[in-house]
Formats: C-alpha cells, structure tokens, sequence
C-alpha cells in the first residue's frame, strides 16, 4: 500500500488526479456580460479544453492552468457560438497555434445575421461618451472576433453525434440540432459518466437569446438518455442527477407557461420558484429580468419569430 502511494506521488507530479478540472465563469451584474464555464480535460496529445470563456482574465486562467501542469493545449471544443464561450478560442490559439478547435458549423448562420447586427450595436455604444473605458475594452475584444471570423470557426467541423478521438482520447460528442443555438455541443465522458453540456443547461435562467424551445427540449431528452451521474452546465455549479431533472421539469413549465394565456408575472414567479435551488439571492432580479426578457422575445413574440432559430440561418 505504502509503495503505491509513493509510486503515485513520484509519477503523478504532473497528472490530474480528477476526471477534469472546472475553471468557473462569472455571471457579473454589470455590463461584462458572463464568461461561460471551461471543463479541461487529459489526453495523450495534451489539454482539451471546453469553452474558452469572454474576458482575458478568463483565457488567463486556462493558460495558466495548462503552464501549471506542464502540458500543452491541442483542443478546443466549444459548446455553442455565443461568445461567452469562444473569444479566449483567439488568445489559446496565439499561445498554442496547433491547437484543434472542435465546433459545430452554426457560427455561419450567427454571422449573417445575430453577430451582425450585434457589431452595428457594439459601434453605437462605442460611439457613446458615457461608456467606460473598461466596457470599451471589452467591446473592441468581441468586435475583433466579429470582424475576424476564423477564431470563431472550427478547424474540425462536427456534423453529427458520434464517439470522436479528439486530442488522441475518445470521447462521445453529441451534436443537438436548433436549441440553445443552430448547433449545440455536448460530450460525455463515460469513464467517469460526467456530461459537460454547455449552455444546454444554465441554472439560473437558460440564456434564450438564439434558442428554439422545442429543439431545446428534445435534446434535454437526449441528454437524459445517458447515464450520467454528474453534469456541468455553461454556467454555475455541477449538477446531479437530480438536479438536472429538477432543472429540466422546470424548463419545461416555464415553456408551457409562455405559451399559455397565464400572465407574465405569473410566468416569471413560476420559473423562479421551479429553478430555486439554482438562483443565488445576488442573481435573483437578474434573473428576473432575463425571464420576462425571454418571456417576450422568444414565447410570446409572433409565430414567425417563435420560429426564427428552429431553421438553418444560413442558406447553405
Ligand atoms: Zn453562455
């Protein structure tokens, strides 16, 4: 026994002992916008990293964690476009130019039309006396990554669900058509039964900005499909089981309940009450605010807008 432990200790100076390591994203209340969840994980060829967060801080800490361990990273997997996720892919890339970006094609749909008209947004508030120099940084980092596509892209396509060799290690990569985003990317790693699923999950409230309700809720079925025994979502703590189910039930209602004649309020008070156990009292009005925002915009705006994420965005 004792022999072991020392074998442990002299061949583990740079390995993980856990399935994966979390950096976690901030949800702040002022204008920084969040930085999604990064989920790294080992394989032969190096790092994996998942999601790559918004801010340079954020990209910092996962070139650092890679630096601590003495590793390389050799994969990015983003989750989805939104760029909570994906503008630390351009600084991963400057320190590790191999480095193979794993994404669905979604982000040209994004481009022709949600980036778009978010740049025209970004030069407005850019124009703007009373923006701060530090949301102005912020703005010029997204814009960059606007005006300079290719660090938003893939350099490896995924096109279906399949089990992948990504960085030299299997893993099974799940392809959900037309929820959070045209294209959504979720991976389980069956050895240590973890989900990691982006902003298929977000606890607080799910960010609806680019979402199709029902396409959402199929792949919610299709992740509970699999045998999991913890997840991790795009933003906020791990999850059981449990929680996840309880998560899901109070997606669910809250869908049925904006597309009912019941009243916003009525709506709101019942997403916030269903998701409880996953909104801290500092997020409580942000939280409410989102809802009725997603209440207005995606479950009871016009059929055709209902139905505007639910097709390909791009003609391809
Ligand atoms: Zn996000």
């Amino acid at each position: 026994m004792r022999f072991m432990l020392l074998a442990l200790l002299l061949t583990g100076a740079s390995a993980s002992a856990e399935p994966y390591h979390l950096i976690p994203g901030r949800v702040p209340l002022d204008w920084q916008g969040p930085d999604g969840n990064t989920i790294i994980l080992d394989a032969p060829k190096g790092l994996i990293v998942f999601d790559t967060g918004r801010s340079p801080m954020h990209a910092q800490a996962i070139l650092d964690y890679a630096k601590q361990r003495h590793r390389p990273i050799a994969a990015i997997i983003n989750s989805h476009w939104h760029l909570d996720h994906t503008t630390g892919n351009a600084d991963i890339r400057t320190a590790y130019p191999q480095v193979k970006v794993y994404a669905s094609t979604a982000i040209e749909g994004a481009l022709v039309g949600f980036l778009n008209k978010g740049r025209a947004q970004v030069d407005k508030m850019l124009a703007d006396p009373k923006t701060s120099d530090g949301q102005k940084a912020q703005l010029l980092r997204g814009r960059h990554r606007v005006d300079h596509p290719d660090t938003l892209r893939p350099t490896n396509p995924i096109v279906k669900t399949a089990r992948m060799t990504i960085a030299g290690r299997p893993l099974d990569v799940h392809l959900a058509k037309f929820a959070a985003t045209e294209g959504d990317v979720w991976i389980y790693d069956p050895k240590s039964r973890t989900a990691i699923v982006g902003d298929l999950i977000v606890g607080i409230v799910p960010f609806m900005d680019t979402a199709c309700p029902d396409g959402w809720n199929k792949s919610l079925g299709d992740i509970a499909a699999i045998p999991f025994t913890t997840l991790i979502p795009g933003h906020g703590p791990i999850m059981s089981r449990a929680d996840f189910n309880g998560w899901r039930t109070a997606y669910d209602n809250f869908v049925k309940c904006g597309r009912s004649s019941a009243d916003k309020k009525t709506c709101v008070d019942g997403w916030v009450r269903d998701a409880a156990k996953f909104i801290d009292d500092e997020h409580r009005g942000y939280v409410r605010a989102a809802a009725d925002y997603y209440l207005t915009t995606r479950l009871r705006s016009s059929p055709e807008e209902q139905q505007f994420y639910c097709k390909p965005l791009k003609a391809s």
